[in-house]
């Protein structure tokens, strides 16, 4: 029976957060289980861009010091590392303060740039998977998402924040390979966590974020910290407390078909905390806008009509050229000012374009099939 940990977490106070940490790690088995004296800890926060702490996008430092603190405690030697999809970590870590936090640990701070060739484990869809070199050499890995809303992926928790093990481009190579299967992607991503193995996850709960995420949602107070030694069991129980039906969540229909986990959740014991009186009922998710539901055979632009499709708007665009530079297939083309110009034939609806953008400048319009999927949706008893 896999543990998840529930432990409340009023705000980012160092003291809430200290205890908060070391009472979830105590559920988990304690700190000395997972680390030895002499080892190497792979730290890995949510580090996707350069936003201020309030617009809650990554990890807030001040759960990774109060990791990091039990770490160096158990005798471990702390290393922090992320692969962002925006910026650089030298410059996420100034804006967000993780650089003062590396310092007061010791760690090093690294950005991801050295690709390795894994072996996966037996029973995964692909046999090997290129995955930063540190986070495969590291004595430990200890994974330390953000819980967020993701546009693609409905959530992403535990098991979504180790796609940063994937280097720089290779990210968009992937997109580019899953296109707007979500399945796919999450077959993945499930081979990335089960190759990485973290032997600990501890989500920042604490503030999170709602709707557009993981980029361009809103703040969300939940005020808890979650953790597991398995992020998929603690992703597949948090997600229906926030109101996601298990069938939404591309990450549950892949691991439920892979036989990786009980469809019925009765491998999970939940502790610590009663969710009940713990996670908000009125989370807003994100609506999943599909190029999926308009079978393959439908022609280009029946497909564009039908499904939701990107649009920017140039009021609000900044003339930074990132959605452009991220785009996969290379549908979308720059051109100053404010200009985004968008091949919705080849576009294979990844969301990268809306992720990247920081002037929330790119929404998805919805498209007919999409609509009437969704107030059927509205009207149908869960
Ligand atoms: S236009 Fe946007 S959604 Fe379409 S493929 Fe490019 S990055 Fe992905
Ligand atoms: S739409 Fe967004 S990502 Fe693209 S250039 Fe404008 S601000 Fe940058």
């Amino acid at each position: 029976m896999t543990k998840v940990a529930l432990c409340a977490c009023p705000n980012y106070e160092a003291g809430n957060v200290a205890s908060a940490v070391e009472r979830a790690v105590a559920l988990c088995g304690g700190m000395e289980t997972f680390v030895r004296p002499g080892q190497r800890v792979l730290l890995k926060p949510n580090m996707l861009s350069a936003a201020p702490l309030a617009q809650r996008v990554t990890t807030d430092p001040a759960v990774v010091r109060a990791v990091g603190k039990l770490v160096l405690k158990a005798g471990g030697q702390v290393v922090i590392g992320d692969s962002p999809a925006i910026d650089k970590v030298s410059r996420i870590s100034r804006v967000t303060g993780m650089k003062d936090v590396a310092a007061e640990l010791g760690a090093d701070l690294i950005e991801f740039c050295r690709p390795s060739l894994a072996k996966t484990p037996d029973g995964s869809i692909y046999h090997a998977l290129e995955l930063e070199e540190t986070a495969l050499a590291a004595d430990v890995v200890i994974n330390l998402p953000k819980l967020k809303t993701h546009c693609m992926m409905l959530l992403t928790m535990g098991v979504k924040n180790l796609f940063g093990m994937v280097v720089g481009p290779r990210k968009s190579q992937w997109h580019m390979h899953a296109g707007a299967d979500r399945i796919m992607f999450a077959d993945l991503l499930l081979d990335i966590c089960r190759t990485v193995k973290p032997a600990l996850t501890i989500l920042d709960g604490v503030w999170g974020m709602q709707g557009r995420g993981p980029n361009n949602g809103t703040p969300c107070h939940l005020g808890f910290l979650g953790a597991s030694c398995d992020p998929l069991a603690m992703d597949l129980a948090l997600a229906p407390l926030l109101g996601a039906h298990p069938a939404s969540f591309p990450l549950y229909s892949a691991a439920v078909r892979r036989g990786l986990v009980r469809s019925d959740g009765s491998d999970t014991q939940m502790v610590g905390d009663d969710p009940n009186g713990l996670i908000p009922q009125n989370f807003q998710l994100p609506v999943l806008e599909s190029a999926m539901l308009v079978p393959r055979f439908m022609s280009g632009p029946m497909r564009k009509h039908l499904t939701s499709r990107p649009v920017q708007d140039p009021g609000l665009c900044r003339d930074c050229g990132k959605c452009a530079a991220v785009c996969p297939p290379g549908s979308l083309r720059f051109e100053e000012p404010r200009h985004a110009v968008i091949d919705h034939l080849t576009c294979i609806r990844c969301y990268c374009c809306q992720e990247v953008c920081p002037a929330n400048a790119i929404h998805f319009k919805t498209g007919a099939l999409v609509g009437i999927v969704e107030r059927l949706r509205a009207i149908m008893p869960h």
